[in-house]
């Protein structure tokens, strides 16, 4: 039997699920995380709370646990590069469902869906005053008809928001805004109070756990299947717990912190774990530094970077702009239901890391991966590392390792206010001492929110900033997600006619090869301040600490040290920079686009397919399918590849090139040649995303040396093919196909494209060294099992060979939780290998997925029965922030 009681607060009276009643003394040695998920159970379970809650607490005899709990998330957070696939599925399954002679209005989100258009503007002006206006005109001009159908899924499904271009980067406008909490539940005409929690389609989703929101990144699909009603099915987690001592020296920024825990971390398993930031550390971070941390959770490889509620969260929630009585009402809930952030506490972890905060330095990270932390003076030794050339800089012209890209980008560091104003500052000195960047270097702004705005110019910075080249470009992602757009003409002179090796600077959270640009394939992450200096001094071959990055008017040497602004100067500034209304009126502004409103949507139950359309097309995957995947089968090897493929490496999200399979499908379909947009604008069409996959020009195909990216070796005939028709050719001859990867397979975003691609492509199975949570996921979504080889089968060594047939026995009444696979390998009908893989299944609800073909035949399925979908309505009023 589940423990209710009340809480009261000066407006209302709440009902709650009694933790502490439910946990009694155990709950002490909880973690608050699963607190939450305690919380969670209890208020979903009814009358089997009793039940439920054991399952949580049987956790803590050793730290983890095989026990399956149920989570219902009450939010999804999404940006228009994930929304845009997710509503094309859903308005394929509402073609489906009415098809079929169902009631299509039976497919509607039954819980708050917000959705932020970031994912797409780019940097086509930089340095121009009015840099941000022709940024977006380019931005609405060429998505226009994918606005239209976000603007159509907002009208014909139920409790969708979609937050118009301009109003920032989805992770600050959730901290910033979105974000209660503490949330309060209407049910059955009784007031709820409950934690705030969410599943976002972005892997850096946790970047809320910064103030006390559990959240973490899943799959297009998993959010779909959430927002429909079903829930999160998981393992109680294992919580791994970083205790922090101490406190940052003067001059270190969050990034400096986020950079080094990412090193410390990414060398512990932490796939499919939890982290929690615990101990007096904790109270001496900023909420600011908590959320860059947190933000870099999945290049931790965690699910989560948790820290929880305190005084500090409460002071950010009041600065940014959260009602008195809803601060009331968290720290009312957040004391009673023991949430609240004890710093003396040390509850039970499945394991514990401790971190001194005294040790931290300033830090990069690269060149080519986020874990790959290094101090700050050490990019000549990084880069010399992975050059063949150390030839130094001189005779005024970019060589190897100068700055092609200077970006203060990304979610990750612009929603600190402390990291912006510290760039300004720092761009305040620089211009004094009369300095400015080489005009190789692509300078430019892109704060996670319109607020940034506000403070920057208050302070006068913004002047200083855009003196230097770091005008505000626009609000989104831009730089971050690869939409870095042209080189400068010096840059992209030196690339194509010396082949130099130019790096990029970024204030983001990923570096993989050709990320922020496609000619880029070395690129060092840093702090906004760091990125400032990096463009003044054009090149990284240098130690930045130390070393001159340039002369004033008088010929004086300039260092870093000269323009680094101290942490007092800094909060001097922040004290006097920023009000408390700026954040309405930012957003207010924001969303009242008057481009967005003038957009013109249909307004119907089923959307009107275009035939003609080159951005949104029926997906051949909404419907009930062909059946599972599942069986004991031969396949051909279609794709063999190593260690770390990125989502980025299976399905590209940059621009489409003009000489590619998808630039001649668009090009024949009478698309500009020269503006063919990213593939991420075009996810709402399957032909163009089957065409692109695997094309990254690191993504190597093991079945023979030279094979171009792409491309496989059919079996049998032997010829040379792109994947969608060798794909084509073996769905023809009636053969299976099948996918080997190396670790960490599908590391890196959330999109779904990289699994609802190689499903396009037939492939049954995967089977890899390990692979990345939520890309694991995706792949049972889309019906493919996931296998893990054993550690001894490195695809690598195994040698396969395009004619070699792996012969698999999954039959479907096998699969269940880590199911034990008989794996053989036959070369010439002889056998060449043979040995048991685990099925990377974690869930009950994961086999049925996998049984039913995938979660839109089940989803389709469940609706066509008129089952669990839409059963249980709940209307979430987030405290006058959802108005
Ligand atoms: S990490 Fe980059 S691409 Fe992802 S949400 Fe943040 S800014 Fe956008």
């Amino acid at each position: 039997m589940t423990d209710f009681a009340t809480l009261d607060t000066a407006q209302q009276t709440y009902r709650i699920a009694d933790i502490a009643a439910a946990a009694g003394e155990d709950l002490t040695h909880l973690p608050v995380i699963l607190r939450i998920l305690l919380e969670n159970v209890l208020r979903h379970a009814g009358e089997d709370g009793g039940a439920a809650a054991a399952a949580i607490l049987a956790w803590l005899t050793h730290g983890r646990s095989d026990r399956e709990i149920t989570f219902y998330p009450s939010r999804v957070l999404m940006h228009d590069t994930t929304c845009g696939p997710a509503f094309v599925d859903i308005a394929g399954l509402r073609a489906s469902l009415a098809e079929a002679g169902g009631d299509p209005k039976r497919l509607n989100p039954v819980i708050p869906v917000d959705v932020s258009t970031d994912h797409s503007i780019g940097v086509d002006v930089f340095a121009h005053p009015n840099a941000m206006k022709l940024n977006m005109q380019h931005e609405l001009k060429r998505n226009g008809e994918r606005y239209r159908f976000m603007k159509w899924a907002s009208a014909a499904l139920d409790n969708v928001r979609v937050h118009p271009p301009g109003t920032g980067i989805m992770h600050t406008l959730n901290l910033e805004r979105l974000a209660s909490v503490v949330t309060s539940v209407t049910r059955d005409g009784t007031v709820w109070a409950a934690p705030d929690t969410l599943i976002g389609t972005d892997s850096h989703t946790p970047m809320i756990n910064g103030i006390g929101v559990l959240a973490w990144g899943v799959g297009g699909l998993e959010a779909e299947s959430v927002m429909f009603g079903m829930p999160v099915t998981m393992r109680v987690p294992d919580v791994v717990g970083v205790r922090l001592t101490g406190r940052l020296r003067e001059g270190l920024l969050a990034t400096d912190l986020a950079l080094t825990v990412t090193e410390r971390l990414r060398r512990i398993d932490l796939a499919d774990r939890f982290v929690e930031f615990f101990g007096p550390g904790v109270s001496a971070l900023s909420t600011g530094d908590r959320a860059v941390v947190a933000n870099m959770a999945p290049e931790f490889g965690a699910n989560s970077g948790y820290f929880p509620i305190d005084a500090r969260t409460l002071e950010y929630l009041t600065q940014t702009g959260r009602s008195p009585p809803q601060i009331e009402l968290i720290e009312a809930y957040a004391r009673r239901q023991r949430l609240w952030f004890d710093p003396e506490a040390s509850p039970r972890y499945t394991e514990t890391i401790t971190l001194d905060l005294d040790k931290v330095e300033v830090s990069f990270a690269g060149p080519r991966r986020p874990q790959d932390r290094i101090a700050a003076s050490r990019t000549v030794d990084a880069l010399a590392a992975v050059l063949n050339n150390n030839a130094a800089m001189g005779g005024g012209e970019p060589r190897d390792g100068a700055v092609a890209i200077a970006a203060i980008t990304s979610c990750t560091n612009t929603s600190d206010p402390r990291l912006l104003i510290a760039a300004g500052l720092l761009a305040r000195r620089a211009r004094q001492f009369g300095l400015t960047p080489p005009a190789w270097v692509k300078t430019s702004l892109a704060p996670g929110s319109p607020t940034a705005e506000r403070y920057l110019r208050r302070a006068g910075l913004l002047d200083d900033l855009e003196a230097l080249g770091f005008g505000i470009v626009g609000y989104g992602c831009m730089t971050c997600i690869g939409n870095s757009g042209p080189l400068t003409p010096a840059m992209a002179n030196a690339v194509r006619d010396r082949g130099i090796a130019p790096v990029a600077v970024l204030s983001g959270n990923r570096n993989f090869p050709g990320r922020v640009h496609s000619q880029i394939e070395l690129s060092f992450l840093a702090s906004p301040p760091m990125v400032v200096a990096c463009a003044l001094a054009g090149d990284v071959r240098r130690d930045i600490l130390r070393d001159p990055i340039g002369r004033n008017a008088a010929g004086d040497e300039i260092r870093l040290a000269d323009l680094w602004p101290t942490g007092v100067e800094i909060d001097a500034v922040l004290a006097t920079a920023r009000e408390v209304g700026d954040y309405a009126d930012a957003y207010n502004a924001a969303e009242a686009s008057a481009d967005w409103a003038a957009f013109e949507a249909p307004a119907s139950a089923l959307f009107p397919w275009d035939e003609a359309s080159t951005y949104i097309r029926r997906p051949p995957f909404a419907n009930l399918g062909n059946g599972t995947r599942l069986g004991r089968y031969t396949a051909a090897p279609l794709l063999v590849v190593g260690d770390d493929v990125t989502t980025d490496h299976i399905s590209p999200a940059g621009a489409i090139p003009a000489n590619s399979e998808a630039g001649d499908y668009l090009i024949a379909r009478g698309e500009d040649q020269h503006d063919l947009n990213v593939f991420a604008s075009r996810r709402g069409n399957w032909e163009v995303m089957l065409r692109g996959l695997f094309t990254n020009k690191s993504a190597r195909n093991l079945l023979a040396p030279d094979l171009v990216p792409g491309t496989t070796i059919h079996a049998g005939s032997g010829e040379r093919l792109s994947l969608r028709i060798a794909a084509e050719r073996y769905a023809k001859e009636g053969r299976s196909v099948v996918l080997v990867a190396g670790e960490r397979y599908g590391m890196g975003s959330s999109r779904d494209w990289a699994a609802k691609g190689v499903a396009l492509l037939g492939v049954r199975s995967v089977l890899a060294l390990s692979f990345e949570r939520i890309h694991r996921s995706n792949l049972i979504g889309m019906g493919i099992l996931p296998l893990r080889l054993p550690r001894d089968r490195r695809p690598q060594d195994l040698g396969l060979h395009p004619d070699d047939v792996i012969e698999i026995d999954a039959l479907p009444e096998a699969i269940r939780p880590r199911a034990e696979v008989s794996v053989q390998i036959l070369r010439q009908g002889s056998r060449l290998d043979s040995f048991v893989a685990v099925s990377a299944v974690e869930t009950g609800l994961e086999s049925e997925t996998l049984r039913a073909g995938g979660l839109l035949p089940l989803m389709l399925r469940r609706a066509q029965s008129e089952s669990e979908l839409n059963s249980r309505v709940l209307s979430v009023d987030e405290c006058g922030i959802r108005d």
